[in-house]
Order: C-alpha cells, then sequence, then structure tokens
C-alpha cells in the first residue's frame, strides 16, 4: 500500500517525510500500458516527480492541486504530477521520439527534456476555491545549476525550487521504476517569520528548541547539515526496496526522531482522476462549434481520451451539438433534448 511518513528530529529545526508510492503508482503505470506504456527512462523520471510532487504537497499543505511538471524541448514534450491536498494523485507524460535505453546506462535528465536548453521545470498551485479570472500561482524553475550547468537530477532541481521560492534548505533523495516511486525528503524548519511551524502538534518544547536555535544559527545548520548528508548517503536500490522503518533506521539510528502516524489507505497518496464529461465539455466548448463540426465531419463522432486515466469521452453529432446550445435553451420549463 502507497503510504507517506512523517517525522521531526527531537530539539533540533528538522524535520523528514518519506513517501512510498507503490499500488498507486503501478495503476497509474498500467492504465498508460494500454496505450504502450513510458519508455523505462521516462518511468523512472515521472516516478520521481510523482514521488516529490506528493512530498512538496504534504510538505506545504496547499488547499488546491500542486502541478509539477517539466516542458520538455528532448524527446519528452511535457510530464505532469499532480497532487490534490487529500493526495489523491495523477500523473502523465508525452514522448514524442526515440528514449535512449535506459539499460545500456543511465539516461540523462537533459538528453530527455533539455537537449537544446529550452527545457523548463514549472510549479504551479492552483487554488481550490479560485476566483473567476484569478490566475493559478506559477513558479518556473530553471533545469540549470548556479555555475549555468545542466542539472540531471529532477531532486537538485526541486532543491534550487526550495531554497530559491521557499526560503527551505532542502535535501530530497527520489527514485522510481516500475513498481515503487519513492522520495526522502529532509528540510531545515523556518526559524523566523510567521506560520513557520506546522501547528503545535508537538507541543511548545520544539517551539522553545526552534526559538533557542534561532539565536545560534550556526548550530541550526550544523544539525541539518549532519541530517541532510545522512540522508543523501540513501541510495537508489535502498530507497526503492527497503521497507520504510529499515530506511529510517539505518539512515538516523544517531538522530533521536518521532515519528508522526503514517498517512496511507484513504488518508494516504493513492491514484484519482479529476477528469469528468463535464469538463471535457467545456474544453470542447473553447474549441468551437467550426473546430467540433469539422472533426464530427471527418470522424463521425469526437471522441477525447483522458491522458492520465485513460477513459474515453465520446460524442456523436447529437451531444456534440448540445455542447453548443446556449443556456437559456435549457431553463426551466423547457424541454431537454437527449
Ligand atoms: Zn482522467
Amino acid at each position: 500500500m502507497s503510504e507517506l511518513h512523517k517525522f521531526l528530529f527531537d530539539g533540533l529545526p528538522v524535520r523528514g517525510m518519506l513517501v512510498r508510492l507503490t499500488d498507486a503508482w503501478q495503476d497509474m503505470l498500467a492504465r498508460r500500458q494500454q496505450a504502450g506504456g513510458y519508455p523505462q527512462a521516462v518511468t523512472e523520471l515521472l516516478g520521481e516527480m510523482t514521488a516529490a510532487a506528493t512530498l512538496m504537497q504534504a510538505n506545504i499543505k496547499f488547499n488546491g492541486a500542486l502541478i509539477l511538471q517539466i516542458m520538455g524541448d528532448g524527446p519528452v514534450k511535457l510530464a505532469v504530477a499532480e497532487v490534490q491536498p487529500d493526495l489523491s494523485l495523477r500523473a502523465t507524460a508525452t514522448v514524442v521520439g526515440e528514449v535512449a535505453d535506459a539499460s545500456a546506462g543511465v539516461v540523462k535528465l537533459s538528453d530527455m527534456v533539455n537537449v537544446n536548453n529550452q527545457g523548463r521545470c514549472a510549479i504551479t498551485l492552483d487554488p481550490k476555491d479560485r476566483q473567476p479570472g484569478q490566475q493559478p500561482y506559477q513558479g518556473v524553475v530553471p533545469l540549470f545549476g548556479d555555475r549555468h550547468e545542466k542539472l540531471e537530477k529532477l531532486s537538485e532541481v526541486i532543491e534550487h525550487y526550495m531554497l530559491q521560492s521557499e526560503q527551505l534548505d532542502t535535501r530530497l533523495v527520489l527514485a522510481a521504476n516500475d513498481k515503487v516511486a519513492a522520495g526522502l525528503l529532509i528540510q531545515r524548519l523556518p526559524v523566523k517569520g510567521e506560520n513557520n511551524l506546522e501547528g503545535n502538534q508537538a507541543g511548545q518544547s520544539r517551539a522553545d528548541a526552534v526559538r533557542s536555535a534561532d539565536e545560534d544559527q550556526i548550530g541550526v545548520n550544523e544539525d541539518y547539515n549532519r541530517i541532510s548528508i545522512l540522508a543523501a548517503s540513501l541510495k537508489r536500490e535502498e530507497l526503492l526496496e527497503l521497507d520504510v522503518d529499515t530506511i529510517l533506521r539505518r539512515l538516523f539510528w544517531e538522530e533521536p526522531h518521532t515519528r508522526f502516524e503514517p498517512l496511507t489507505g484513504d488518508t494516504g497518496p493513492r491514484f484519482a482522476c479529476t477528469c469528468s464529461r463535464d469538463r471535457v465539455g467545456s474544453m470542447l466548448r473553447s474549441l468551437g462549434v467550426a473546430e467540433v463540426d469539422s472533426i464530427i465531419a471527418e470522424q463521425g463522432q469526437v471522441e477525447v481520451g483522458c491522458e492520465f486515466c485513460g477513459t474515453q469521452y465520446r460524442y456523436d453529432p447529437v451531444d456534440a451539438a448540445h455542447l453548443f446550445v446556449p443556456p437559456t435553451a435549457s431553463a426551466p420549463g423547457t424541454e431537454k433534448l437527449h
């Protein structure tokens, strides 16, 4: 079962999170299999993105969808992982052309999405109760490091984002294959400003610890650095194959930490698609009646497949015509066509 674990290092302004997506991830890949599946390197990239997006959503607790996207200029044109506040999630990638064979060696991130330096990563926060006309917040993350070198690890891209946009020191380890998508996040708790401690569940002692740490920034960094170095020693195979208890014990046996109740099952990360016939209908309306009519003329019907879950939405000529009936025509009292 997919699971998300949160923990705090006792008395230190450092927190951690570990996510393992198993059934949720396999479910998504199985749906994609009907359309041919992904090359292995793309499976790994998309799995890492899905694990990272889950960690970020659980970390910021945003009341709306968190969407992690890569718009690539290589064979991977688009990769998207979207996580709702209740940790339901979905992901998809669009591949055009050849991706190198991952069994012959590591496929570089830049060879998939940043061949001509035009690749972009974006993190979008789309509020649940968005007002009409209000734009979702979007941060664009470069796929380059501080010395303008191409970044080859998604974890580094996200670490840059967390530091630059959120002012949060973060260490991220990500790994995925066709069975598991997993990630470990270690973060230095913000020590200045408001709302920097999530809730007060752990009581006053932690807040006190953070406050006194604030007076000694050097000590704060030492604790964070030590723990983040331990986290970075976690190998890909270990993250994929070991259970959560074993991983945390092996990495942090000398660092006392308190674990929270894991989020799993109905409260944990799980696959769910937000597509619907209504949404597809409004998308078709935005294409315009002429465009939809021309598809009908050519193909006899309009068929739209959801990229995320594979559901096919079909509109025959009557359904399609109905999309463009003005709302007044179906006002109360009038007969509805169907
Ligand atoms: Zn769907």
